[in-house]
């Protein structure tokens, strides 16, 4: 993909605080962290999103982003790990290039990821159920 910024990251073409590199990812910095210690998980090979990624990576991709928490973690001291993934504008997705994010948690940090839960009936919940195994 030529226009796109995180391939050419991933490639090398631009520099980035790289923490990791195989054949398959980089990881890098994240430029505005949420926290010291934000990485960002990047497939080398083009996939705007999840559903564009082969399910190889994927899994490749969950693997990897438990040994860079672990690290990071242990880096920063801590207190705990988000890993997040974004697929879509309206779910805050920016970069149209699927990357992981491995995000350091403070005690008391102010970071905000989580809303309030919706209240559902219990048709809602019925129906909702039934349209997703519909749709495995
Ligand atoms: P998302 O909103 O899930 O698409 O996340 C995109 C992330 O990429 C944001 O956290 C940005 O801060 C980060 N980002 C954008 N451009 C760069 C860059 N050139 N180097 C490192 N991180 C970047
Ligand atoms: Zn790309």
């Amino acid at each position: 993909m030529d226009n796109c910024i995180f391939c050419k990251i991933a490639a090398g073409g631009i520099p980035s605080n790289t923490v990791y590199e195989d054949e398959i990812f980089r990881v890098i910095l994240d430029i505005a962290p949420a926290n010291p210690g934000h990485c960002l998980i990047l497939p080398k090979m083009h996939a705007a999103d999840i559903f564009e990624l082969d399910e190889a990576l994927v899994g490749k991709a969950a693997v990897l982003a438990k040994k860079i928490a672990s690290a990071v973690k242990k880096a920063v001291k801590a207190d705990g790990i988000n890993i997040i993934q974004n697929n879509g504008a309206a779910a805050g997705q920016s970069v149209s290039h699927y990357h992981v994010h491995v995000v350091p948690r403070f005690n008391g940090d102010r970071v905000q990821l989580n809303t309030e839960g919706k209240a559902l009936s219990d048709e809602e919940f019925a129906k909702i159920k039934e349209a997703i195994i519909a749709e495995l």
